[in-house]
């Protein structure tokens, strides 16, 4: 089967529990206009076009990338379409979730803090074993610059969290950014006792 299975509390739906496919659901939170939409667009579609967004009401987009291993991770990415600005939403949206990809804008400290916000949100309420991922966007915007690049190396680094600066515009670091994710996540222990 080519269905592979799912990573996280959702594993009984996940089809065939084939060690080296793993299928994994992933959310982007952060403030509107960091560039989750055109983070998800550049990685899935290898487009930057900041007019076109990703469709209200489709489920989610998917992509599959291999790793050296030869293990391939098929990634769920669940569009937002805003929802998780209200809070009351919010639970259902990361429920299940084995990834959660935190965003803000490297000219907006405001965009910073309410990163901060989800990070605190997920640790309380996410699955205990979620991987999260601290992403600074927009860093082709270097003159800009407002949440210096060591803030947000501390702060992960404090939280256990991945952390990298993107450019969905440049691409730079998009890439990069799901296959560390792919790294990082739990394996399914192959078991000899089924
Ligand atoms: P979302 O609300 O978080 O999904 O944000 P969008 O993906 O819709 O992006 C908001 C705005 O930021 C758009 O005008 C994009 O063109 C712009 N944007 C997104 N990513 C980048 C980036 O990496 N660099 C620059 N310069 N602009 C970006």
């Amino acid at each position: 089967s080519s269905s592979g299975r799912l990573v996280g509390p959702n594993s009984e739906n996940g089809g065939a529990s084939d060690a080296k496919n793993l299928r994994v659901k992933l959310v982007l939170l952060g403030d509107s206009g960091v560039g989750k939409s055109c983070i998800v667009l550049r990685f899935v579609r290898g487009q930057f076009d900041p007019t076109s967004k990703v469709t209200v009401g489709a489920s989610f987009l998917s992509q599959t990338i291999a790793l050296q291993d030869s293990t391939t991770v098929k990634f769920e990415i669940w569009d937002t379409a805003g929802q998780e600005r209200y809070a009351a939403l919010a639970p259902l949206y990361y429920r299940g979730a084995a990834v959660a990809v935190i965003v803000y804008d490297i000219t907006s400290p405001d965009s910073f803090n309410k990163a901060q916000y989800w990070v605190k949100e997920l640790q309380k309420h996410g699955s205990p074993d979620i991987v999260l991922a601290l992403v600074g966007n927009k860093a082709d915007l270097h003159e800009k610059r407002e949440v210096p690049v060591q803030d947000g190396i501390e702060y992960a680094e404090k939280n256990g969290m991945f952390f990298i600066e993107t450019s969905a515009k440049t691409a730079d670091n998009i890439n990069q950014l799901f296959e560390e994710i792919a790294k990082r996540l739990p394996r399914p222990a192959v078991s000899s006792t089924q």
